[in-house]
């Protein structure tokens, strides 16, 4: 497995300044910030927000925001979920068929995200063929 659980003080930091962009986030309920780090310095922040043209359920995803026009070779990206009460939220790994595969794209390194239990998971991203 490509993953491991982190209890890195950096690392909670990072996953608290990404917490705190999720609380920005604009979706009714489900709110997403990411945090995009380069040699341990923030370059980028972004926090999700309602697709325009209603679509019921669909937001644009935090990552999306972020990774939409460029490549990141070698950074690091940190998600995490926050709900409209400003409680974090479990799980919060990039969605599998739209933000990973821009993760992968984007040549991210890896990501950092809050799994099931609540723990803080570091997860390799493969990389492209
Ligand atoms: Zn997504």
């Amino acid at each position: 497995m490509n993953t491991r659980v982190s209890t890195d003080v950096n690392v909670q930091r990072w996953v608290a300044l990404a917490f705190r962009e999720s609380l920005k986030g604009r979706h009714k309920s489900q709110r997403v910030g990411a945090v995009l780090l380069k040699g341990g310095n923030v370059i980028e922040k972004a926090f999700n927000i309602s697709r325009p043209y209603g679509e019921a359920n669909c937001s644009l995803h935090a990552e999306e925001r972020l990774l939409k026009r460029k490549t990141f070779i070698g950074c690091t990206l940190v998600v995490v979920r926050s709900n409209k009460q400003g409680k974090l939220v479990t799980m919060s790994r990039p969605c599998e068929h739209k933000c990973y595969e821009l993760v992968v794209r984007a040549k991210i390194r890896k990501i950092i995200y809050i799994n099931w239990e609540g723990e803080i998971v570091i997860e390799k991203v493969k990389l492209l063929n």
